[in-house]
């Protein structure tokens, strides 16, 4: 039985959210965010056909929303979002959730200080991830988002592929970020894959993976212009980065 919208007249609702001690009020806030999100990555040209997806996590409940597998964009409502626990129960929702689910699960349960996970296969972010290749800071744009070239990852091997094919790809970038805060680099290439991003809401995640495309195609371009360019300073980046995050942050309202 699909949840109804709103919440508050379904008593059947009511009990099932009760049951895994989640708060409907948290419940709907969830699936708003993570709906309103999803719908953020066709109005930004991410995404061809259903090729993309976002969650959102709730932290004090241990649930995050996710977008149910397959479902058109278009045809998508907030009651669709699928949620999930940390642990990989499903808590509500009866359409599957997104193929993905697991690597997303596996970003949670690695980065506390993160709310929401994006994965695309926007076009610039991929031929770098095909290509096998880190996007290389090379201008201040870059550097307004990401704090540093954004990694790749290892190719996986054969056992990673054919046993949990999406839980080992969020391992082989947790793997990636072993020396990396992914606070500071908020995205990531999976080797022959894609992109993921990520950020402290739905909305500032998608908006990190809008970045990440915008400046692999900036990079790009600069890379056939100039094969052998190098990255901007430390100076430059530290300029930019440091101005709009962390603690001396002064850029911006
Ligand atoms: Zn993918």
């Amino acid at each position: 039985m699909p949840i109804t919208w709103p919440l508050d007249s379904a008593d059947s609702n009511l009990n099932r959210c009760r049951q895994n001690s989640l708060p409907v009020s948290q419940s709907r806030t969830i699936q708003e965010e993570c709906y309103e999100a999803n719908l953020q990555l066709p109005k930004f040209g991410l995404v061809d056909l259903t090729f993309g997806n976002v969650s959102v996590v709730d932290r004090a409940s241990g649930v995050f929303g996710i977008k149910p597998s397959g479902v058109d964009y278009l045809k998508l409502k907030p009651e669709d979002v699928v949620l999930i626990d940390l642990e990989g129960k499903q808590v509500s929702g009866t359409l599957r959730p997104s193929s993905d689910t697991p690597t997303h699960r596996r970003l949670f349960q690695a980065f506390s200080g993160i709310r929401s996970v994006v994965h695309t296969h926007s076009r610039n972010a991929v031929s770098f991830a095909q290509a096998r290749k880190p996007i290389p800071c090379l201008g201040t744009t870059h550097a307004d988002y990401f704090y540093g070239e954004v990694p790749v990852t290892r190719p996986m091997t054969g056992a990673e592929i054919q046993s949990a094919y999406e839980w080992e790809t969020g391992n082989v970038i947790v793997e990636r970020f072993g020396n990396l805060d992914p606070e500071q680099v908020c995205a990531v290439l999976v080797s022959g894959h894609g992109p993921f991003a990520w950020g402290p809401s739905g909305a500032k995640a998608v908006e990190n993976a809008h970045a990440l495309e915008i400046v692999a195609e900036m990079a790009w371009k600069a890379l056939q212009l100039n094969p052998t360019v190098k990255p901007i300073s430390q100076a430059l980046l530290d300029k930019h980065f440091l101005r709009k995050h962390g603690p001396g942050a002064y850029y911006g309202q």
